[in-house]
Parts: structure tokens; C-alpha cells; sequence
């Protein structure tokens, strides 16, 4: 087996840590999870994943000379080049963070940093639903919506890394609030967090609907989960949240499909468990809103890689940058 062809991967998230060491073929040969415990700060944190890569090494008998990178994939924003954490709302404290570099140097071992959603783009184009295709859009809907665009068979990054933040393209003037400070993003009508905050307005508006006994009347209990299963169970406001949330989300796909017209679109992510209600409207959207052409050159599929997506992209993520 040559050296070259080992990676460690590591997905940092924040409330766990998932850490794989990974053939060139996406075959995982050593596994460690571990909870991040942000709150105990960042010094912490690093030491954790600094473990955590020791123990994977460890657990395949693998040196470090043997390892040809490291890829870790952490929350935005980030500086990917200077290799730096910038200020992730799910990990207080960190300010500016040389995480790249931190690693190197107790690892000894060259490091890629890259944002969670491009990483797992990335996944997927190389193990996962998106192997041989050349053009690909992967999106992921979950609390928050992300992506990263594949072109030309490249994750493209834009001027400063900030290509692919589907979440963010303003969908409707003067909309809800988004995390981000603006009104109306994709991301504040369609995401997870979107759906339930409209579905706990309505039972708080005392509507009639399913959702009030589900959660014995206490809206904070409402979930986009629970909002598909009282839709499932035929409740009307809660299928028209979905809908009309779910139509959001197809017009923002129709629109990546107009100006980059992809072979693929890779939908992963939580909300993709709804199934049909979600993959339905955003492929009846691209057919309604987009050009011909372009929807016709278009398969909408669900992501392949399940919860390994974060730790295969930031195996991923070294592969790319090794060659
Ligand atoms: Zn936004």
C-alpha cells in the first residue's frame, strides 16, 4: 500500500468529532468519533482532534510518514488559504483560529482547511452520488442550508472562497430574517429552522391544525420533522408550510440550474428524510422555472454518503490538493 494514498480526514463539527483515516478510494481503515464540548474552549477543542488523528493512526498501526495530509473541514466562515477558523457561531471563543497550521505543527503532517459544505461536495463527487460527473451541484438542507459548486470537475471556490453558499441568494424581498442579516434568503424560507419557526407562529396563532395536540400546545416543541409527519397525516397547514417551503427551495435550484447548468444537483442533509415531499417540487420547479435546455441536462438526486459526508469530504479535500 503506498503512503501516498493514506489521508486522514477530520470533520469538525460543534457537537462532535468525526475522524477517519481513508484510502484513496474512499475506503475507511480507522474511525473515532468524539464530542467536541465547544464550551470548554478552544484549546480543548484542538487538543481533541489532535488525539483524535493519533488515534486512528494508531488504530490502522499507520506512522505519520506514512500519511500524505490531512484534511479538516470546519464551519464557516474560514480563511481557506491562510488555513484559518475565522469566527464559527457553533464554536464560541474562536477568534481567528490558525487551525491549519496548529495541526502541522504538533502532527507534522502537511493540512488542508475547508468549509464543511464545500468538503462535502466534494464527498460526493468523488465516493458518493456525483462520481463521474463533471458538472455538480451539492446542497445540503438541514437547520441551516449550504453547498458547493463542482465545475468542470473542480470545486470552485470564487474570489474569496464564498462560492456555493446557496443558503444565502435572496429569494424573496423583504422576507424573513435570515442568520446572515439579510431578509428573504433560501436559507430563511426553506431550511429546517425555516419551517419550523413558520409552523410554531401558526400554532401559537392558535390555527387549527395537527401540530397543537402533537406537542401539547407547546409550539417550542415543533420540529420541521414533526411538521412533515402532521403533513403526512394529512393536516393542511402543515402541508402547505412544507409546500410552500419546498417551492422556495425548487425555485432556488431552478435558478443554479439557469446560470450553471449542472449535469447533477446532490441534495443531502436532514430534511431530505421527507423524501418525495422535498425531491417532488424541486424537480417540478426546475422543470416550470428553468430553460429547456437546462433542465433537461438535469437529475435531481439524494446525497450517498450519510453521515460519513463530513469525514470522507475532508479526505477528500486532501486528495484534491495532494494530486
Ligand atoms: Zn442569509
Amino acid at each position: 500500500m503506498a503512503s501516498k494514498h493514506i489521508v486522514i480526514g477530520i470533520d469538525l463539527g460543534g457537537t462532535k468529532i468525526s475522524t477517519a483515516l481513508v484510502e484513496s478510494d474512499g475506503k475507511i481503515i480507522a474511525q473515532d468519533y468524539r464530542k467536541t464540548m465547544a464550551a470548554e474552549g478552544q484549546q480543548a477543542v484542538i487538543e481533541r482532534i489532535l488525539n483524535s488523528a493519533r488515534q486512528v493512526m494508531s488504530q490502522a498501526k499507520v506512522t505519520r510518514s506514512q500519511v500524505a495530509a490531512v484534511g479538516i473541514c470546519a464551519p464557516g466562515p474560514l480563511d481557506i488559504e491562510a488555513g484559518v477558523v475565522v469566527a464559527p457561531p457553533n464554536l464560541p471563543g474562536w477568534e481567528r483560529v490558525p487551525l491549519k497550521q496548529l495541526i502541522e505543527d504538533n502532527l507534522g503532517i502537511t493540512t488542508f482547511l475547508e468549509n464543511d459544505a464545500n468538503a462535502a461536495a466534494l464527498s460526493e463527487h468523488r465516493f458518493g452520488a456525483g462520481r463521474g460527473v463533471e458538472h455538480m451541484i451539492y446542497i445540503t438542507v438541514s437547520t441551516g442550508i449550504g453547498g458547493g459548486l463542482i465545475l468542470d470537475g473542480k470545486l470552485y471556490h470564487g474570489a474569496s472562497g464564498m462560492a456555493g453558499e446557496v443558503g444565502h441568494i435572496t429569494i424573496e424581498p423583504g422576507g424573513p430574517l435570515c442568520g446572515c442579516g439579510n431578509r428573504g434568503c433560501l436559507e430563511a424560507l426553506a431550511s429546517g429552522t425555516a419551517i419550523a419557526r413558520v409552523a410554531r407562529e401558526r400554532v401559537a396563532q392558535n390555527v387549527p391544525t395537527l401540530m397543537t395536540d402533537m406537542t401539547d400546545g407547546d409550539p417550542e416543541r415543533i420540529t420541521a420533522r414533526l411538521v412533515a409527519e402532521a403533513a403526512g397525516q394529512g393536516d393542511k397547514v402543515a402541508n402547505e408550510i412544507l409546500t410552500k417551503a419546498m417551492d422556495y427551495l425548487g425555485i432556488g435550484m431552478a435558478n443554479l440550474v439557469n446560470l450553471f447548468n449542472p449535469q447533477l444537483i446532490v441534495i443531502g442533509g436532514g430534511l431530505t428524510n421527507i423524501g418525495e415531499r422535498l425531491f417532488g417540487p424541486v424537480r417540478q420547479a426546475i422543470e416550470q422555472h428553468a430553460l429547456r435546455a437546462a433542465a433537461q441536462a438535469v437529475r435531481v438526486a439524494p446525497a450517498d454518503l450519510g453521515d460519513n459526508v463530513g469525514v470522507l469530504g475532508a479526505a477528500a479535500v486532501a486528495q484534491s490538493r495532494i494530486g
